[in-house]
């Protein structure tokens, strides 16, 4: 349930509300927009009278949620998050964001020459794994923290952020130093025990959508890391299994104006893992731009057919350029800017 206040309700009639909802049992976050205070109250209790709460004075309206997800659900907060990543990176306003980098961090000279690249063509965030989800336990499985200090050497020479994957709960502190977004894959998506530890941290999170999982689940699992008292989520769009095989995933671009209406939690689309191929990377990128992705998370190596993984998906420096200059064009046209 959603509790709307009234346009200058006062500290006081606020505190009533939330000292109402925590006595029947509720649990209440707070959502303060620019116009009105929300309360999301988290909890079932079939025997509530909505009326209760409506009739307190301050209180605008009272929604029942139907969706099993409340925080993350667009009433919460009705205008939209804006997560912000660094003192100039906003996700969820009226930049679209670009995050890039190679699949892993390889070595220091790799993610260098790689950084210095996307941060002249305009990306404001270098990504790279250092623990690598792989499928086969025998292939690359990243460098660690030592890949994590790498990384963020790189991204500094560059006035860049850092975005990174935890795999485990265990690996959350040691990263705090190094990244500003944790970035939970699409195998872990519904690894319940690192969203909670997530929900912990005052450091955003983008959270990849698992290959066969549904919008709600995604949004599900948002709510996980919400309800520990972290709002700064981002989703990501990176693909789901279908029955189509000649790219790696099938891009779902139609979820990004669905969750766009179901949340408030801005949204992200990675084109590589998408498709799995460089050639299909750029089209998708721009697509998804136009349809109102917040962000875009790209694969780029300065030598894919070098990279110790994701080299087939994983743009040539040059092609990453042109893209860039695309999305510049792109971007207004939908009333955004490429940051
Ligand atoms: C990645 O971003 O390199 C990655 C492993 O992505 P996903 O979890 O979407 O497969
Ligand atoms: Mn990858």
């Amino acid at each position: 349930m959603v509790v709307v206040m009234q346009a200058g309700a006062s500290e006081e009639q606020i505190q009533r509300v939330i000292d109402r909802l925590v006595s029947l049992g509720f649990d209440v976050h707070r959502s303060t927009g620019v116009k009105h205070t929300v309360l999301g109250a988290v909890g079932v209790h079939p025997e509530f009278d909505p009326r209760d709460i409506e009739l307190l004075d301050g209180v605008r309206e009272v929604v029942r949620i139907t969706q099993p997800y409340k925080l993350a659900s667009r009433a919460f907060r009705p205008e939209g998050t804006v997560v912000e990543l660094g003192k100039n990176v906003q996700v969820g306003g009226t930049d679209v964001v670009v995050m890039a980098g190679p699949c892993a961090v390889e070595s220091a000279d790799q993610i260098r020459r790689i950084a210095e690249q996307v941060a002249r063509l305009g990306a404001k965030v270098l990504r790279g794994g250092a623990f690598k989800p792989r499928t086969s336990p025998y292939t690359f499985q990243g460098l660690g923290e030592k890949g994590l200090a790498m990384l963020r050497e790189a991204a500094d020479r560059n006035g860049q952020l850092v975005v990174s994957e935890v795999m485990d709960p265990s690996q959350i502190s040691m990263m705090l130093p190094y990244v500003d977004l944790f970035q939970v894959g699409a195998r872990n998506m519904q690894n319940y025990h690192l969203l909670r530890a997530l929900g912990t941290v005052t450091r955003p999170v983008l959270l990849k959508r698992g290959m066969s999982a549904t919008i709600e689940e995604l949004l599900l699992s948002a709510e996980y890391i919400m309800a520990g008292g972290n709002y700064d989520v981002i989703l990501c769009e990176r693909g789901i299994r279908t029955f189509e095989n000649y790219t790696r995933n099938t891009l779902d671009i139609a979820a990004i104006p669905v969750i766009k209406k179901l949340s408030h939690l801005p949204i992200i689309a990675d084109p590589s893992h998408g498709t799995g191929r460089r050639d299909k990377v750029a089209p998708m990128a721009r697509a998804a731009v136009a349809a109102g992705a917040d962000g875009l998370l790209i694969e780029v190596h300065h030598e894919p057919e070098r990279a110790l993984s994701d080299g087939a998906q994983s743009l040539y420096v040059e092609q990453f350029a042109q893209l860039m200059a695309e999305l510049r064009i792109i971007a207004p046209a939908v009333g955004r800017r490429i940051a």
